[in-house]
C-alpha cells in the first residue's frame, strides 16, 4: 500500500509504501512534541519511504536509553517522522503528517500510563503502562 504525506507549509514531503503498523504514545516527550496529549507513530522501513524538502531534527534520550531523533520542518514546525537508535533501519512517520490519515492503523497504546485526563487511551487496542515487555528470542 502507498502512502504520502507531508508538512503544514508544503515543503516537506514523503512518499512512502508497505507501513508496518505502530501505536499511540502518551509519553511526556510525545506529547510535548505533538500539540496534543499523544504522539500517533506509523513505522516503515527506511527503504520505503522517500522524503523531500529540509527535516529538522532534535535529539532526545529514550527510557531505554536510545536516541531517538525527532523530524521536523523548519519551517512550520510540523512533525514529521522519527528514528530511534534502537531500532535501526525504521522510519517512524507521525500519523498526523498522513494526507489521509486512516492509512495509519494503530495497533497499541504505549506510556498509557502517562495520558493526560483530556486526552483518554484509545479504547479497543492493548494498552501498556510503559513500553511492551520485550518479546523473549528463540535461543
Ligand atoms: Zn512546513
Ligand atoms: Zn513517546
Amino acid at each position: 500500500m502507498e502512502f504520502s504525506g507531508g508538512c503544514l507549509c508544503g515543503a516537506v514531503r514523503y512518499r512512502g509504501r508497505d507501513p508496518m503498523g505502530g501505536g499511540h504514545c502518551h509519553c511526556v516527550d510525545c506529547r510535548k512534541a505533538s500539540g496534543t496529549g499523544h504522539g500517533s507513530h506509523m513505522m516503515v522501513r527506511q527503504d520505503a519511504i522517500e522524503v523531500t524538502g529540509e527535516v529538522k531534527f532534535y535529539e532526545s534520550p529514550a527510557d531505554s536509553g536510545n536516541t531517538v531523533r525527532r523530524g521536523f520542518c523548519p519551517t512550520c514546525g510540523s512533525a514529521i517522522c522519527s528514528t530511534n537508535s534502537g531500532m535501526p533501519g525504521v522510519t517512524v512517520i507521525r500519523a498526523s503528517s498522513l494526507d489521509d490519515p486512516e492509512v495509519f492503523k494503530p495497533q497499541m497504546v504505549v506510556y498509557a500510563a502517562r495520558a493526560a485526563s483530556w486526552d483518554p487511551v484509545a479504547q479497543g487496542l492493548p494498552a501498556f503502562d510503559g513500553m511492551p515487555p520485550q518479546e523473549r528470542r528463540p535461543s
